[in-house]
C-alpha cells in the first residue's frame, strides 16, 4: 500500500498534526483527502511515492532495482522515510 505524504496549505489554519507534513496509507485507488483527519482544514498530497517517477531517493532507486513498489516497512507501525 503505498505512503503518502501530506500537508496543510494554510498553516494558519492547521493543527499541530498537519503543520508538519505527515504520512498517510492508502489504497492506489483511494482518491486523494482534501482534509485533515484531526483538524478538517485544507490539505495537499506534497509527495506521491513511485508511482509519480518523480523520486530520486536511494531508497526510491533500491526499491526499482529490487523491483519492489512500496515502501519498507522497518519496524511495527513505521517506514523508513523517503525524506
Ligand atoms: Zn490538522
Amino acid at each position: 500500500m503505498p505512503l503518502y505524504l501530506y500537508q496543510a496549505k494554510d498553516k494558519k489554519k492547521s493543527c499541530a498534526y498537519c503543520r508538519k507534513e505527515f504520512q498517510i496509507l492508502q489504497k492506489a485507488n483511494d482518491k486523494s483527502l482534501s482534509q485533515c483527519p484531526r483538524c478538517g482544514a485544507p490539505i495537499q498530497k506534497i509527495f506521491a511515492p513511485f508511482s509519480s517517477g518523480h523520486s530520486k531517493t536511494g531508497l526510491d532507486r533500491r526499491a526499482k532495482d529490487k523491483g519492489f513498489h512500496k515502501l519498507k516497512k522497518v519496524d511495527k507501525g513505521k517506514y523508513e522515510k523517503l525524506y
